[in-house]
C-alpha cells in the first residue's frame, strides 16, 4: 500500500491519557458507527480549505494546480476504503502533535466523568474533544495514513496504528500533496465497503461540503452550498431541489427566506415554508426535521431544535455559521451562548417575513396560516418577547368573511363602529354551527362584526389576548357584555313586574342546574341561550376541559331569557294564571336543556325527547 520505505520506521507511544481516551472512544462509541466518514471528510475539507486559503498568498506550493478534491476509494472485495484529499498535509510534526496527542486537556477528565456518572458517550461528541479522526477505530484495526506537506521541500511519511498504544511514523516516497487515509474494514464493519452505502453516508453528512468528493468516478456531492452564493445568483430550480433535499419533501416550497447575518453573531440561513405540513407533521412535531445546522459548510446535525422557538418548528432550512466550532456536541449546542443568539435573530427575522408576506401576498399567508396556524399560533402562549408580533398575525374567522377567509384583528378594528368598545369573539367546533347560535342574533342585528373561533388552538390564545389596540376582547358567551349602546327594538317587552315574576319561577323550576337566570339583551330570535359567568370559563373552553379531564366539572352557566319572544310572553300568562303550573315547568325545563343541546352539552337526549312528546302531545289536542 504504501511507497518505498527510505528510512526505518520511528516507534512512538501515546501518552498515557491518549491511550485511555482512545480505548474510551473505541469501545463507547458502538453506535452510529458512520460518522467516522464524516469525521474523515471533514478533516478532508479542512485541510483543502487550509491550502485554499494559503494559496491565496503563496502560489510556491507543492502542486499548486492539483484539484482541490476529495476522493473515496472502495474495495468491495478486500473490504477496504481510503479517504484521499489534495489539502494541506501534515509534516512529521504535524503527525506527532496533532495525530499523536489529544488536542484539547481536559478531554480526557470530561470522558471519565461522563463514565463515572454513568452516562453514553454518543457519536455527536466525539469531535468535541479533537480526536474526530480516531473514530475510524470504530471500524478499522488499523490505519495507515499517508501524508505529504504542502512546502515544496516537504517528505512523505507513513502514519500507522492499531489505536493500541503505539504508532509508527516512516519517511516514504509520495510524489503528491496531500493525504491518503486507509484501512481495512472490521467485520461488523462491512456494510461501509458498499459503494451506496458510502455515498449515501455522504449525501446524508458531507453533501454541502465545498469541495468535489468523488466516489470512484462519480462526483456524490452534487448540492453545492447554495446558502453561501448571492441571493439573485439562485435559480428557482435550484432552490426547490435543495428544498426537496433538506426536507425529505416532494413538493416545491410555498416560500423561502434567506439571510447573511453579519455583526453580533455571524451566520447564513436559507430558510424554507413548506407547501403544506406533512401528515406526522400534528401528530409528533419533535421528530419533524426541521433545521439543519452546518459549521463553515460542513454538516453538524439535523433537526437542530435548539434554532428555533416551538411554535415556528414548521420551518425547514439550513443554518451555517461560523461562531460554532465545527463538530460541536448536541450537548454544547444545547447551552450555547451562540446558538441562542442565532434563535432570537432567526425568530425576528422570520415573523419580519411573515408580517411582510401577509401584508403583499396575503393569499399565500392566508394558506399558510391554514397549513401552520395551528402551531404558530400557541407562540402567542410561549414567545413573550415576540408576543405582539405574533398578534398583528393571528387571523381568524369572523362574521364578516366569507367562509374560509380571515381576517386580522387589526382591520377588525379598523371596522368596529364608533360605539362598539370591544373585540367580541365566539368559540365553537365549525363555523356553521356558530353562525346558528342564538347569542350572535343580536350582534347581527345591529350588525356588530364576531370573531368566529373554530380552531381549538383558538381557545387556548384569544381568551388570553386580554386587549387588542386598547380594546377588550369578550366573548359573547359572557353575561357582563356591555350592550345597551345600540338598543333599537320595535318588539315589546314584557314589562318589569311580569319579567321580574316569571324569573322567579325559572328560578326556583332550575334550581341549581344554573347559577342564575336573567332578561337577555342579546337574543333576538331565539327564547333563551346559556352564557357563562363574568369570571367563568369560555363554553368552547369548558368542553375541551372536559373532553381532556373527565373530572373537571365546569362553572354553573347563566341562563339569559328574551323576554320579547312569543313563547316567554305565553309562559307568562300561563305564570299570571297559576304559576304552578305544570306545563309551565315542563316549558321552562324544556327551554333550558334546549339551550343544552344547543351548547352540546345534553345529558339526556332521552328525558328531553320524552318530554318533548309530551308537550307536543298537549300542543296537538283538539
Ligand atoms: P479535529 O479535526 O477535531 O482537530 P482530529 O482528530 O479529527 O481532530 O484531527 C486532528 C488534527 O489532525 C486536525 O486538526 C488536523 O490538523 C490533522 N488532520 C487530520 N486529518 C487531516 C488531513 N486529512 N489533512 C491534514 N491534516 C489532518
Amino acid at each position: 500500500m504504501a511507497k518505498k520505505t527510505t528510512t526505518k520506521a520511528q516507534e512512538f507511544e501515546y501518552k498515557a491519557e491518549m491511550k485511555q481516551m482512545l480505548h474510551l472512544i473505541i469501545h463507547s462509541l458502538y453506535t452510529n458507527k458512520e460518522i467516522f466518514l464524516r469525521e474523515l471528510i471533514s478533516n478532508a475539507s479542512d485541510a483543502l480549505n487550509k491550502i485554499r486559503f494559503r494559496m491565496l498568498t503563496d502560489k510556491d506550493v507543492l502542486d499548486a494546480n492539483a484539484d482541490l478534491k476529495i476522493k473515496i476509494e472502495v474495495n468491495k472485495e478486500e473490504h477496504t476504503l481510503s479517504v484521499i484529499d489534495s489539502g494541506i498535509g501534515m509534516t512529521h510534526e504535524d503527525l506527532v502533535e496533532r495525530i499523536g496527542t489529544v488536542a484539547s486537556s481536559g478531554t480526557l477528565e470530561f470522558v471519565k466523568q461522563m463514565q463515572q456518572q454513568g452516562k453514553q458517550l454518543n457519536a455527536e461528541m466525539i469531535g468535541q474533544f479533537g480526536v474526530g479522526f480516531y473514530s475510524v477505530f470504530m471500524v478499522t484495526d488499523e490505519v495507515l495514513l499517508e501524508t505529504r506537506a504542502a512546502d515544496s521541500d516537504s517528505k512523505g511519511y507513513l502514519w500507522k496504528s492499531d489505536g493500541g498504544g503505539k504508532y509508527t511514523i516512516e519517511e516514504i516516497e509520495k510524489s503528491d500533496r496531500g493525504t491518503k487515509i486507509t484501512f481495512k474494514l472490521k467485520e461488523d464493519a462491512w456494510e461501509f465497503a458498499e459503494d451506496y452505502r458510502i455515498k449515501h453516508i455522504i449525501k446524508k453528512y458531507s453533501n454541502f461540503v465545498d469541495f468535489p468528493v468523488y466516489v470512484g468516478e462519480e462526483k456524490v456531492n452534487t448540492v453545492e452550498a447554495l446558502w453561501h452564493r448571492p441571493k439573485d445568483d439562485i435559480k428557482e430550480d435550484e432552490l426547490n431541489e435543495f428544498f426537496k433535499f433538506v426536507s425529505n419533501d416532494f413538493q416545491d416550497p410555498a416560500a423561502h427566506l434567506q439571510l447573511n447575518i453579519e455583526g453580533a453573531v455571524n451566520f447564513k440561513a436559507l430558510l424554507f415554508i413548506p407547501e403544506s405540513a406533512p401528515m406526522s407533521f400534528f401528530r409528533n412535531p419533535d421528530d419533524f426535521d426541521s433545521i439543519h445546522l452546518y459549521s463553515n459548510k460542513i454538516f453538524i446535525q439535523d433537526n437542530c431544535k435548539e434554532l428555533l422557538p416551538e411554535y415556528l418548528r414548521f420551518i425547514k432550512g439550513v443554518v451555517d455559521t461560523e461562531d460554532l466550532p465545527l463538530n460541536v456536541s448536541r450537548e454544547v449546542t444545547q447551552s450555547s451562548p451562540v446558538m441562542v443568539k442565532i434563535k432570537n435573530t432567526l425568530t425576528s427575522k422570520i415573523l419580519a417575513f411573515l408580517k411582510e408576506m401577509a401584508e403583499k401576498e396575503p393569499e399565500k399567508f392566508e394558506k399558510f396560516n391554514s397549513n401552520f396556524g395551528l402551531l404558530f399560533k400557541s407562540g402567542v402562549n410561549s414567545d413573550f418577547t415576540n408576543r405582539d408580533k405574533i398578534i398583528e398575525l393571528l387571523r381568524f374567522e369572523s362574521t364578516k368573511t366569507e367562509k374560509g377567509k380571515s381576517t386580522s384583528l387589526k382591520d377588525y378594528t379598523g371596522r368596529m363602529g364608533e360605539k362598539q368598545k370591544e373585540i367580541y369573539f365566539i368559540s365553537g367546533d365549525h363555523r356553521e354551527s356558530l353562525e346558528k347560535n342564538p347569542k350572535l342574533e343580536y350582534f347581527k342585528k345591529n350588525d356588530i362584526e364576531v370573531l368566529l373561533l373554530s380552531e381549538p388552538i383558538d381557545v387556548f390564545i384569544v381568551p388570553g389576548i386580554n386587549e387588542y389596540d386598547k380594546k377588550p376582547l369578550k366573548s359573547i358567551d359572557k353575561a357582563d357584555l356591555d350592550l345597551s349602546s345600540d338598543e333599537k327594538d320595535e318588539k315589546e317587552e314584557l314589562n318589569e313586574d311580569l319579567a321580574k315574576s316569571l324569573i322567579d319561577v325559572f328560578k326556583e323550576t332550575l334550581g341549581d342546574k344554573v347559577e342564575d337566570v336573567v332578561a337577555s339583551k342579546r337574543l333576538v330570535d331565539s327564547a333563551v341561550t346559556l352564557v357563562s359567568g363574568k369570571d367563568g370559563m369560555d363554553a368552547q373552553m369548558e368542553k375541551m376541559m372536559k373532553m381532556m379531564n373527565k373530572d373537571f366539572s365546569g362553572s354553573k352557566r347563566i341562563l339569559e331569557v328574551n323576554m320579547k319572544h312569543g313563547v316567554i310572553k305565553n309562559l307568562s300568562r300561563l305564570n299570571l294564571a297559576s304559576s304552578t303550573d305544570p306545563l309551565l315547568r315542563k316549558t321552562i325545563l324544556q327551554l333550558y336543556e334546549s339551550a343544552e343541546l344547543l351548547e352540546g352539552n345534553l345529558e339526556s337526549p332521552n328525558e328531553f325527547v320524552a318530554r318533548m312528546t309530551e308537550l307536543l302531545e298537549q300542543a296537538t289536542k283538539a
